[in-house]
């Protein structure tokens, strides 16, 4: 219970990693407020999770009034603290920089990027009154190009370097501020992105989940838990030492260069 006493907001709380973080935090001990544009994604966490421990506030991360009003329901939840905010909220149009959708550019650098901002801006007083922490959900997407998606990949690039920012200028108020790296995990968004791959290989959403991860060093796609065990560790004063990092979870993928595939026959003769 090392969360105990401790008050969070988690947005994009209704579904995929977000509903795992929430359901995790509280197992650790939190009362979390879960944030996100659909009420009925919201109901349907809550009511999983038990009784007084959790409420939830639909708002669009990218709007501030309605940020500002989420993060009011958080500290009022929390009889006047918030010590951790989770900016999980996010989209992934396709596209390059020459055909994508100027408004869908636009919306996935709202969410993915100002959204945090403005979250984390909004919660700043209170979490500087009892030494907060704050994860950002990344994604190696913002460590390496991914062909066709643009407008995600530079918004979670710029959402690493938020976090550092934030990180340098808010440290001597003793707040925290970490990402987390997911690879492939297994929610909505990614089944998804699924689709993409089937068309190009065929089979279903288990034979290209395994494709994405096969030339990994575990082999495998991810539950969405072991992203929220990250997190909780990032987010309690296990990690109070911790700041400015960028932590991958995403079964060692990013360590290969793909030149290296290349390889991959040979070593396995040789073993
Ligand atoms: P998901 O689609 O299940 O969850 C995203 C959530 O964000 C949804 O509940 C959605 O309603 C909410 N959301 C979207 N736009 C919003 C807005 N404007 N305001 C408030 N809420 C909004 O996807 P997920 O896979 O659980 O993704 C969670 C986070 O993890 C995202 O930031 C995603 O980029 C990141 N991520 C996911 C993977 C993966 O493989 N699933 C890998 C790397 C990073």
């Amino acid at each position: 219970m090392r969360l105990e006493g401790k008050t969070a907001l988690v947005t994009g709380a209704g579904t995929g990693i977000g509903a795992a973080i929430a359901r995790r935090l509280i197992a650790d001990g939190a009362r979390v407020c879960l944030v996100g544009r659909r009420q009925s994604a919201l109901a349907h966490t809550l009511q999983e999770l038990p009784d007084g421990k959790a409420i939830t506030h639909d708002a669009d991360v990218s709007d501030a009034d309605a940020v500002a009003g989420a993060v009011r329901t958080a500290v009022e939840f929390g009889d006047g603290r918030l010590d951790i905010v989770v900016n999980n909220a996010g989209i992934g149009p396709v596209g390059t920089i020459e055909d994508c959708d100027l408004a869908e550019w636009d919306q996935a650098l709202a969410v993915n990027l100002t959204g945090p901002m403005l979250v984390t801006r909004a919660a700043i007083p209170h979490l500087r009154r009892g030494g907060g922490a704050v994860v950002n959900i990344s994604s190696v997407a913002g460590r390496r190009a991914f062909p066709s998606l643009a407008a995600y990949c530079v918004s979670k690039a710029g959402l690493i370097m938020l976090t550092q920012q934030a990180a340098v200028d808010f440290g001597a108020d003793g707040i925290r501020f970490n990402a987390v790296c997911p690879g492939w995990i297994r929610t909505p968004m990614s089944e998804q992105d699924m689709q993409a791959v089937i068309e190009i290989h065929g089979g279903d959403v288990d034979s290209a989940f395994a494709l994405v991860s096969r030339d990994t060093p575990l082999q495998r796609v991810a539950d969405p838990s072991e992203i929220a065990a990250v997190v909780a560790f990032l987010a309690s004063d296990d990690a109070s030492f911790v700041s400015g990092e960028v932590m991958a979870a995403d079964g060692g993928s990013t360590l290969l260069d793909v030149s290296t595939l290349a390889f991959y026959d040979r070593a396995a003769a040789l073993t």
